[in-house]
């Protein structure tokens, strides 16, 4: 069975792409069979993963409104070597469309249904707003991964996060939990992060995952070479986090 995790934070650029091809790369690598489904129109994972988002001939814009299927339009990462259902600027006119299609909440959760022998991890990564699409993510997954920088306004983010998964777990997905908190670009030097980080700890206790991601270059100019910065540089501190991250996660998995 696939275990289906959402990657959300409706911040942008705290680190929920960077997340998810990282981790999508490591499971791989622990010989976890992956689906990394990118749900954001700016096509962030996509590229990160070595996937040209100019020239798709079909992407998640085009299985969510019912033109295709996940076998269509899923390809390999090229240099992550797990599969990526890839998206571009299309997805963005699917937030229109899908409020006159039927079921339109359950569009991915239905189409991924089928494909539930073919994964043990399929990760969603999730556009930084509580939209449709996000929704769509929301009720295909059993799980929530929230990463976030260990700074002032965190906390205060968070609760809207919360509340929402909360009535999406009320009123339309009964299996959704939060699995975790991820500190992402963490600085130790800095002591406001590590006051955050204690506070976070002492609020969310064991849903604080273990591992902490680093504030590291090598993680951010990954990208830009079409790779999961744990193929880029597999010796660098932050791939390393990564690294322990996917063996927390096969870890928690477990527990479902
Ligand atoms: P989001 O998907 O939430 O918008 P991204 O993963 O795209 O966030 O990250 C935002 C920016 O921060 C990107 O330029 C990314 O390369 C960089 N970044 C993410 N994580 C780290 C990290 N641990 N260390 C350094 N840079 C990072
Ligand atoms: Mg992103």
């Amino acid at each position: 069975m696939a275990r289906i995790f959402c990657v959300a934070n409706q911040k942008g650029g705290v680190g929920k792409t960077t997340t998810c091809v990282n981790l999508a790369a490591a499971l791989h690598q622990c010989g976890q069979r992956t689906l990394l489904v990118d749900l954001d129109p700016q096509g962030n994972a996509t590229m990160g993963s070595g996937v040209d988002k100019r020239s798709l001939e079909q992407s998640v814009y085009h299985l969510l409104v019912g033109l295709t299927g996940l076998a269509e339009a899923r390809v390999t990462s090229p240099t992550g070597g797990y599969d990526v259902l890839p998206a571009n600027r299309d997805l963005a006119g699917a937030e229109v469309e899908l409020v006159s299609l039927e079921n339109r909440e359950n569009r991915l959760r239905e189409a991924l249904q089928q494909f539930d022998a073919d994964y043990d991890f399929v990760l969603i990564d999730c556009p930084p707003s509580l939209s449709m699409l996000t929704l769509n993510g929301l009720c295909a997954a059993h799980g929530v991964i929230i990463p976030m920088q260990c700074e002032y306004y965190a906390l205060e983010g968070l609760s809207d996060l919360v509340n929402t998964i909360k009535k999406v777990h009320a009123n339309l997905n009964r299996d959704l939990k939060i699995i975790g908190l991820l500190r992402v670009m963490f600085d130790p030097r800095v002591t406001l992060q590590q006051q955050v980080s204690a506070q976070l700890e002492g609020h969310f206790g064991d849903k604080v995952f273990s591992a902490i991601v680093p504030r590291n270059v090598r993680l951010a100019e990954a990208p830009s070479h079409g790779m999961p910065g744990v193929v880029f540089d597999k010796a660098a501190k932050g791939a390393q986090a990564y690294m322990a991250f996917a063996g927390e996660m096969i870890e928690r998995a477990k527990a479902f």
